[in-house]
């Protein structure tokens, strides 16, 4: 065949095929998953480009899927309609690695062996494509892309260390768009091809998929023919009864035959009822759809109405995957009119310190060629976005509000930072994030208190929110401005964190009560006695003055003060000013 080219693949391919065939033999039926979730992939691309380009189309093919089984000689067929591969597409997405599923995959192996974990979990992971040979010997991708005139057939077998492009030149084999991927299977494995298994494992791994997936079935159906009564049988019946006339008897007998059995269930979940839900429906469409192994920590799902019409679940993940604030997350899918859009957002349906929530969002009334310009403008995502954003702290709040306390334990750990930069970043929800901080103080030990717990501690003739920053909980603890207060058994929040102290002076007050620096002058605890300040005022003017002119430049000022208790000085920061806290942070540009 003039047509066929030998390509070697990218070194990392080779290693990966071999990581693949080593740490997942136990779990190999996750080919079907994979090459289930590419075809899926395939025709969203299909369906969203020709929202612009119905012509993409004109072959008038449905988007669907299908599996074709043949278990004599353990061969398995997928179909799809979707997008296809040109000829260099196919170089570039079935020769080297470069696409996120598999070096996840590679990231996690990498953790699990230093870990010393189970590799089960690894099978949780999209290893992608190469993960067909862990069951097959062979592998034929016949493709044909509507960007090309041609169908290309691209042919690998496993260990070796290249494959082969060519043409399609047989007129039988021609397809008018999509790929059909042929699986040899390994000896060992041909049992996979068994119409039944398929079934199964396409039910288990495919219950997400928007597309339909048919398989091969056989099937049957009874019907009853005629027959004729046997006639030695008569023969033995007495003379009188043979001479009548020859009755006519009925059989029941099974008629066989093939056909396509729809398999998955095609409603997308977050049009189902959320009654009708169960909370491992929503954790197996989390880990699906966001490609994460752990179930998530809180999930909520609601259709808005009015306005602005649009469904959508929401989820918080168990661990964080970025440590700052990353818009690049893939964090929401947007689907108009149960078609994918995009995932691919920067602000426009969450606000960056909320890039941490994953969810779906299906809208009816956004154009479907919506763009990043019509994102941007509409005041119709303006309306979802407040909406969504209202959910997601609702969402959070009940984590806070669950009897197992270590959910937001782990929700503080992993994200309180996200909101101590809303704090900063988002004035107009500051009601809500407020009851959600975390703060250690002066009367927990090692536990963190909410803002309504300090609240509801304060003595009655306390009027503020006390707060010292430290740059940790034995130097907040030792500070001496503490000294009074403790005496007077107020309670005073520990940030010790960078951003705390910026989150609290962006808040300025939680329940009418202001947030008090006591590091600063001026520190009012509503027990002055003025008279007898400007006594002792008085008195030690000279011993102040003496105190300033051998200081000089560096001090402000030298007071008297009536916050301390037993220790003799303390420098504090000017009304105005930076607190320490502040000026380390500034020095150190953490922000
Ligand atoms: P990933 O799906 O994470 O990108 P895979 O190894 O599963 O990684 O697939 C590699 C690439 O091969 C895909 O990104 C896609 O471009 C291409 N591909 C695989 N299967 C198909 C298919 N059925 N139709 C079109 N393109 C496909
Ligand atoms: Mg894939």
């Amino acid at each position: 065949d003039p047509t066929c080219e030998e390509f070697e693949y990218q070194a990392e391919v080779s290693r990966l095929m071999d990581l693949i065939v080593h740490s997942l033999y136990s779990n190999k039926e996750i080919f079907l998953r994979e090459l289930i979730s590419n075809a899926s992939d395939a025709l969203d691309k299909l369906r969203y480009l020709s929202v612009t380009e119905p012509k993409l189309l004109k072959d008038a093919v449905d988007l669907d899927i299908r599996i074709q089984t043949d278990k004599d000689n353990g061969i398995i067929t997928i179909m799809d309609t979707g997008i296809g591969m040109t000829r260099q597409e196919l170089v570039d997405s079935l020769g080297t690695i470069a696409h996120s599923g598999t070096a996840k995959f590679l990231k996690a192996l990498k953790e699990s062996q230093e870990a010393g974990a189970d590799s089960t979990l690894i099978g949780q992971f999209g290893v992608g494509f190469y993960s067909s040979f862990l069951v097959s010997d062979k592998v034929v991708v016949s493709t044909k892309s509507p960007k090309s005139d041609k169908q290309y057939v691209w042919e690998g077998e496993a260990g070796a260390s290249s494959y082969t492009i060519r043409e399609e030149t047989d007129p039988e084999k021609l397809i008018p768009r999509g790929t059909h991927l042929t699986l040899y299977l390994k000896h060992d494995d041909k049992g996979f091809a068994h119409p039944e298994r398929i079934q199964k494992l396409v039910k288990n791994y495919s219950q997400f998929v928007s597309f339909p997936i048919y398989t091969w079935q056989e099937k049957g159906f009874t019907k009853e023919i005629e027959v004729d009564e046997d006639p030695t049988e008569a023969n033995k019946v007495g003379e009188e009864e043979s001479k009548a006339e020859k009755k006519k008897k009925t059989k029941k007998v099974v008629e066989r035959y093939w056909d396509w059995e729809l398999t998955n269930e095609t409603k997308p979940i977050w049009l189902r009822n959320p009654k009708d839900v169960t909370t491992e429906e929503y954790n197996e469409f989390y880990k699906k759809t966001f490609d994460e192994y752990l179930d998530p920590l809180a999930s909520s799902h609601f259709t808005t109405e009015g306005e602005v019409e649009f469904r959508s679940i929401l989820f918080v993940p168990a661990t964080r995957k970025d440590d700052i604030v990353n818009t690049k997350t893939k964090n929401i899918r947007l689907y108009v009119k149960r078609v994918f859009i995009s995932d691919d957002f920067d602000g426009e349906l969450f606000p960056r310190y909320l890039c941490f929530i994953r969810g779906v969002v299906d809208s009816n009334d956004l154009p479907l060629n919506v763009s990043r310009e019509i994102l941007q403008e509409s005041r119709i995502v303006r309306i979802m976005r407040k909406r969504l954003v209202r959910k997601a702290f609702d969402m959070i709040l009940g984590i806070s509000l669950s009897e197992n306390k270590e959910d937001y334990e782990k929700f503080w750990e992993n994200f309180g930072k996200f909101l101590k930069l809303g704090c900063i970043e988002d004035q107009s929800n500051h009601k809500r994030i407020a009851p959600l901080l975390r703060f250690f103080s002066s009367q927990s030990e090692d536990e963190l208190i909410s803002l309504d717990e300090y609240v509801e501690n304060m003595k009655t003739e306390q009027k503020d929110i006390y707060y010292i920053a430290a740059d940790s909980l034995t130097s907040a603890r030792n500070a001496p401005f503490l000294e009074r207060l403790l005496e007077k058994d107020f309670e005073v929040l520990f940030l010790v964190d960078p951003m705390d102290e910026v989150a609290i002076q962006n808040l300025k007050s939680y329940k009418e009560k202001n947030f008090v620096d006591i590091s600063k002058e001026d520190l009012d605890l509503g027990d002055k006695n003025e008279e007898k300040e400007k006594e002792i005022k008085q008195e030690f003017a000279q011993t102040c003055d003496w105190i300033k002119k051998r200081l000089g430049d560096k001090v402000a000022r030298v007071d008297i003060s009536s916050r301390l208790s037993s220790s003799p000085c303390v420098l504090v920061s000017g009304k105005f000013g930076w607190s320490a806290n502040m000026e380390r942070l500034m020095r150190s540009q953490t922000l």
